[in-house]
């Protein structure tokens, strides 16, 4: 059976950890500040939090920047639950816009027009969510530009990012955002088993951030507000979570961010070969604009929509294990609740209905590429 995805551990990866659990402590350590200064080295970014997830990473991003009850929030609909969720949390209203259906990103044009709108509605978004889809960057000069012009806040979702480039530039350096956000699931660009982190240029936002993460208790003089009734006090200034990352995950996390520029080569390397070995059949692939600066989380191509089922059931069949990235997050059930249906984001919805996810993963082996393209023919034929 080929996964659609899959983490790599090596031996180096397990002494690291090892290493840890060998000494004084397991949480709380010198391995999550390495950690984070590994991260702000290789995105450029200044300030790096790691936290148990990037759903929290994502949730604290928010708190850090004030949104709460009736506040707007805007994702886009392909992107996993968790990006809308972060807003929920908060207390806050998620609305979408659609997408561009070559890149599958948020959809410039289409946010500009919701912009529009909204100003006229007085309903403006305090905070738009950009994802990264499958790990080719958002036009994010243009985003930042409408949302300056708007007063909009911008957080990166990155999740399947971490390792691309944009402009020259690794993504997470937050060069057009407030925050950008990562994930260390064990199918993304690297793993610590759950992880994530949140990374800013701005040394508030990012204290803010890292209040939220550890219960909303400080030492920090600039957050009390009040003295300390002695050196061996805290205060807790906000209502914040306990979203720490262990020194245990750290230390997997920093031996896999050194190996995370070869993970990408090759997840290059395959998605070329893909878009070699595929180049006949009659599907969509992949915009190959970014083939050099996406991470390449996914390789999802695009095929009749009456044939997606019966397609899906021929290649697990095949030991294929393709996947589906993603339902629309307006018509999950929860969010159908809050007044969303179908029709609503129309180029969302016909992705969602066309897509398949190819397996991609660094380790993956020339024979288990050429079974997946053997698999794929032999619907064809
Ligand atoms: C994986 C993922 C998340 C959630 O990450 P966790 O670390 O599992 O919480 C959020 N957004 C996107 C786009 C993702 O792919």
């Amino acid at each position: 059976m080929i996964p659609y995805g899959k983490h790599q551990i090596e031996n180096d990866d397990i002494e690291a950890v090892v290493d840890v659990l060998e000494n004084q402590f397991i949480t709380q350590g010198l391995q999550v500040p390495a950690f984070e200064e590994a991260l702000t080295k290789y995105t450029g970014a200044a300030y790096a939090l790691a936290v148990n997830s990037a759903t929290s990473a994502l949730h604290v991003a928010c708190k850090a920047l004030n949104v709460g009850p009736g506040d707007w929030v805007w994702t886009t609909p392909i992107t996993f639950v968790a990006t809308a969720n972060a807003a929920r949390f908060c207390g806050a209203q998620v609305d979408f816009v659609d997408i561009e259906p070559s890149s599958r990103n948020i959809c410039a044009k289409a946010l500009l027009k919701k912009l529009i709108q909204a100003e006229h509605a007085g309903t403006l978004p305090k905070v738009l969510i950009a994802v990264h889809f499958a790990g080719a960057s958002c036009d994010m000069q243009t985003l930042k530009t409408l949302c300056d012009q708007y007063g909009v806040k911008l957080i990166e979702d990155a999740c399947h990012a971490l390792g691309g480039d944009y402009q020259n530039h690794k993504i997470g350096s937050c060069r057009f955002s407030d925050f950008t956000i990562f994930s260390f699931h064990p199918v993304k660009s690297i793993t610590t088993g759950e992880g994530g982190a949140v990374l800013s240029n701005s040394e508030a936002l990012i204290k803010k951030a890292a209040l939220f993460a550890k219960h909303g208790v400080t030492k920090d003089p600039e957050l009390l507000e009040t003295p300390l009734d002695g050196p061996w006090s805290y205060q807790q200034v906000e209502l914040g979570f306990n979203y720490r990352m262990s020194d245990l995950q750290a230390a997997l996390g920093i031996s896999q961010l050194n190996k995370l520029n070869a993970f990408i080569a090759r997840r290059r390397h395959k998605a070329f070969v893909y878009h070699g070995l595929l180049a006949d059949l009659p599907i969509q692939l992949p915009n190959a604009d970014m083939l050099e600066q996406s991470a390449w989380h996914l390789y999802a191509i695009e095929v009749d929509a009456q044939q997606r089922l019966p397609l899906y059931e021929h290649l697990w069949q095949h030991g294929v294990q393709v996947n589906v990235h993603y339902s629309p997050v307006h018509l999950q059930p929860y969010y159908r609740r809050l007044g969303f249906s179908e029709g609503d984001f129309p180029h969302a919805e016909a992705y969602a209905a066309k897509t398949l996810t190819l397996p991609l993963f660094p380790a993956m082996t020339d024979a288990e590429q050429n079974a997946v393209a053997n698999a794929l023919r032999s619907w064809y034929q």
